[in-house]
């Protein structure tokens, strides 16, 4: 039997996944399992879906051929503008398609987790425009770093809940939010901002953000006359750009997955947060995945440049593909991060998010035939990031020279 990289209705992905809650969560959780693909399905809720991508989120997002890129890498690489998007990334393709799923359950309350902020925001964003009540969940010290997007979401109407326990950063700020879902059951909806969680999270969010390799396939079908890239690259924290950019291409062979976790320091240093490389097998928020932890299992802090790259564990469809040796999964370290951010910046004029910078980088590690075609997803921009890439400036070799 060919191998599935896709959900089992167990939400298992291999050895990966699967629903991991405690008891007063259950029937929540069972009850989102067994409404989400009918409402997915609905075509009314398709056709609001798509219209609202369509008008507010500016989709479809272009595919861009970069000139200067290409000459540099020797291959034809396009990239996918995702950073285009309303708010700046992909995430408002999930947080859309959540809150029309909660409308359709009768929730009357959203609940979400942000680590940078970035979720946050798609989600506050989401809440404003569907008239719902907001409550953030995010960790005080990143409160502290990212405090512009604390500004979005109270200005767009949300509270914000600066998590005090543990280390104070987005892994906190899950758990947190897990317990204050456990207290309001029945009102309450949880949009999760990545692919992870308890099933059917993972397959929810990497349904909603599909739509990433839907419209690659069409626009390589039109820019090449062949409908299939030789790579596909992404960046990966939780894993939901990166499930949305190879999801259509999943069962194709032909198409090779690169995808690039971050380094920080080096997969060797107690300052990183590459879970695949470094991970071991373990249980967090609710689902089994890659976790980082020390062996007697508490779970490690992840450390990297990145905050949105910030999370201990990584996704489980992304923990069996690896595995499987479907994808290659690269460590690019904060210098090398740095580096690609400015490149991308001064060879096409596009500034990506430090999250996205990774995916840049991850080029000088691969050959590439002159006619390769290559899609890289530019999963956010880097507006938000401007005072990192400058601070750090001396990490961009040449491009820093200013
Ligand atoms: C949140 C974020 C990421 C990381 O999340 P994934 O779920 O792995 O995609 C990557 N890029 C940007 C711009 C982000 O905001």
């Amino acid at each position: 039997m060919k191998e599935s990289y896709f959900a089992d209705e167990r939400g298992f992905y291999g050895d990966f996944g699967g629903a991991y809650v405690p008891e007063i969560l259950y029937k929540c959780v069972e009850d989102l399992r067994q409404a989400y693909l009918p409402i997915i399905e609905n075509d009314d809720f398709k056709r609001e879906y798509h219209q609202l991508l369509k008008d507010y989120v500016g989709r479809p997002s272009p595919l861009y051929f970069a000139r200067r890129m290409s000459e540099r890498y020797g291959c034809q690489l396009y990239l996918k503008r995702e950073d285009l998007n309303h708010t700046g990334a992909h995430k408002i393709n999930n947080t859309i398609g959540q809150i029309l799923m909660a409308k359709k359950m009768g929730k009357t309350r959203i609940i979400a987790e942000t680590g940078a902020g970035q979720h946050g925001v798609a989600t506050a964003t989401v809440c404003a425009l569907m008239d719902m009540p907001c409550e953030v969940f995010m960790g005080a010290t990143d409160v502290e770093r990212q405090h512009t997007n604390v500004e979005r979401m109270k200005m767009l109407g949300a509270t914000v809940h600066p998590v005090r326990t543990g280390n104070m950063t987005l892994s906190d700020a899950c758990s947190e939010a897990i317990r204050d879902w456990c207290c309001h059951p029945q009102d309450t909806f949880y949009i999760v901002g990545s692919t992870m969680g308890p099933h059917p999270y993972p397959d929810i969010v990497a349904r909603m953000q599909s739509v990433i390799s839907e419209e690659i396939k069409w626009q390589l079908q039109e820019k090449t006359g062949r409908d299939y890239p030789d790579y596909l690259i992404a960046c990966i924290g939780g894993g939901s750009n990166a499930a949305g950019t190879v999801y259509h291409y999943l069962d194709d062979d032909r198409v090779k997955i690169v995808l690039a976790e971050a380094g920080g320091h080096g997969i060797d240093t107690d300052h990183t947060a590459a879970t695949i490389h470094r991970g071991k097998v373990g249980i967090l928020h609710g689902s089994k995945m890659l976790v980082m932890q020390t062996p007697d299992g508490q779970i490690e802090e992840a450390f990297t440049i990145s905050a949105g790259l910030d999370y201990p564990g990584v996704g489980p469809m992304h923990c069996n593909m690896a595995v499987k040796g479907r994808s290659t999964v690269l460590a690019v370290n904060d210098d090398e991060t740095i580096c690609g951010g400015y490149e991308l910046t001064r060879l096409e004029g596009i500034i990506p998010a430090i999250e996205s910078a990774h995916a840049v980088a991850a080029l000088q590690k691969l050959t590439f035939r002159p006619d390769d075609v290559v899609v890289l997803t530019v999963s956010g921009r880097g507006d938000k990031d401007v005072e990192t890439y400058l601070n750090n400036k001396e990490m961009a070799g040449a491009y820093g020279d200013f």
